[in-house]
């Protein structure tokens, strides 16, 4: 094995899993495996460990234990709050708005609604990367039933003004859904203070492993299950419960609400994240993609012109950096971002891309590193460009 030293900057994309969380998630592997549905003993044991699941969660959420639901993960969260919302709604009307940089876990459930007869509008971000409530209440007519907003996007890292639009959707008679998939992890998630019907959570981007989640549901929100079968989930989400990854997900969305309230953590978190951002402005012809106000504390997404962000990022690969060109969920896709596209940057910025997520993980030598190798790396990929070196030989290049 080599022992070359390597820097994970990808969090946003997937965390690893804690010791915490691996400490609590072991007893559900051994000595507790039964059936949470079996009525003997060690079933008993395992629903008495998946309530205990659901009721720290809804500790860190600021809601009820029975307001809590189980999924596979963001993505079944995000298609079931939105598709088992407008379905189970559909003759109140059949219009949903929602945010033009949704994660596509809510953009391709809308897409999917459109098969069904439901239509959708998407509120366009500022060039900052911020949804005004203003521009989603224009977009809410008499016959939409649900408005869609994400609490903080996963390229960009901008955090949405969730609860004034939560606000604009009540007071249009719509039910209101919040994708937190990344902000759980780095900020405080409360519910009752955020004032939405349904949000989501993922564990792998807090600590825990992937593939577990949860969807909040508002007690007395009317919704159909997504996935038929048997009565678990009270009735709702059926499929035998992962008991060991809830576990590790309550142990996850704890530590994070733990770490939220502390605050020191994620201070030193933005505070590596802010250095990163000067050292790589240094670097001539660069630009940070959204604004750093309210903005995730681990997230900087830079355009490195003149730089293919895919020969930047495998370059970084090969010195032991990972990072994300555009969004990792659609980094195999070729598509320029959605995200990107909506704030206004160029094809050709959107190209050169480039998103760093800190985390707990990283240390400041971290930081020292991918400033060192980026800038290195991006004066070497220049060297190869034509369009660069005609720059250079206009006078032109930095
Ligand atoms: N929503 C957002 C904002 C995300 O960032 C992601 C994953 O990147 C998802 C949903 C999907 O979550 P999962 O990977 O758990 O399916």
């Amino acid at each position: 094995m080599s022992d070359k030293r390597t820097v994970y900057a990808d969090n946003a994309a997937t965390t690893p899993v804690t010791p915490s969380v691996i400490e609590a998630m072991t007893p559900y592997f051994g000595e507790i495996w039964g059936n949470p549905s079996g009525l003997y003993e060690s079933g008993r044991r395992a629903a008495r460990a998946l309530h205990e699941a659901r009721e720290t969660i809804a500790v860190a959420l600021g809601c009820r234990e029975n307001e809590v639901y189980f999924t596979s993960g963001g993505t079944e969260a995000d298609n079931w709050a939105i598709k088992g919302y407008a379905r189970a709604n559909g003759e109140r009307g059949r219009h949903i708005v929602a945010s033009a940089i949704e994660h596509h876990a809510v953009l391709n459930s809308l897409k999917s609604l459109e098969r069904e007869g439901f239509s959708f509008d998407l509120a366009v971000p500022d060039e900052n990367g911020f949804i005004s409530p203003e521009s989603v209440k224009r977009l809410i007519r008499h016959d939409t039933v649900l408005v869609c907003c994400m609490a903080a996007n996963n390229e960009i890292g901008t955090i949405q003004p969730v609860k004034e639009i939560a606000v604009i959707a009540h007071a249009a008679g719509c039910g209101f859904f919040t994708d937190a998939v990344q902000a759980a992890g780095a900020m405080k998630t409360d519910v009752s203070d955020i004032g939405c019907d349904m949000l989501s959570i993922s564990g792998h981007k807090l600590g825990a492993p992937k593939g577990i989640g949860a969807l909040y549901i508002k007690s007395g929100t009317k919704i159909y299950p997504l996935i038929d079968g048997g009565a678990q989930e009270r009735g709702m989400r059926a499929g035998t419960e992962n008991v060991p990854y809830a576990a590790g997900l309550a142990r996850a969305v704890s530590d994070a609400a733990k770490a939220a309230e502390d605050g020191s953590e994620i201070k030193r978190i933005a505070a590596m994240r802010d250095r990163l951002a000067e050292g790589l402005a240094e670097i001539p012809y660069t630009r940070i993609n959204g604004g750093m106000e309210n903005r995730l504390p681990g997230n900087l997404n830079m355009s490195f012109e003149y730089v293919e962000g895919e020969s930047l990022m495998l370059l970084l690969d090969m010195a032991g950096i990972a990072v994300s060109a555009g969004s990792a969920c659609t980094s195999r896709s070729p598509r320029p971002s959605h995200v990107l596209k909506a704030i206004g940057v160029p094809d050709r910025l959107i190209r050169s891309s480039i998103r760093f997520s800190l985390g707990s993980m990283n240390t400041d030598d971290d930081v020292d590193i991918i400033i060192r190798e980026t800038t290195d790396i991006v004066r070497r990929l220049r060297d190869l460009s034509p369009e660069y070196e005609r720059l250079k030989r206009e006078g032109q290049a930095l």
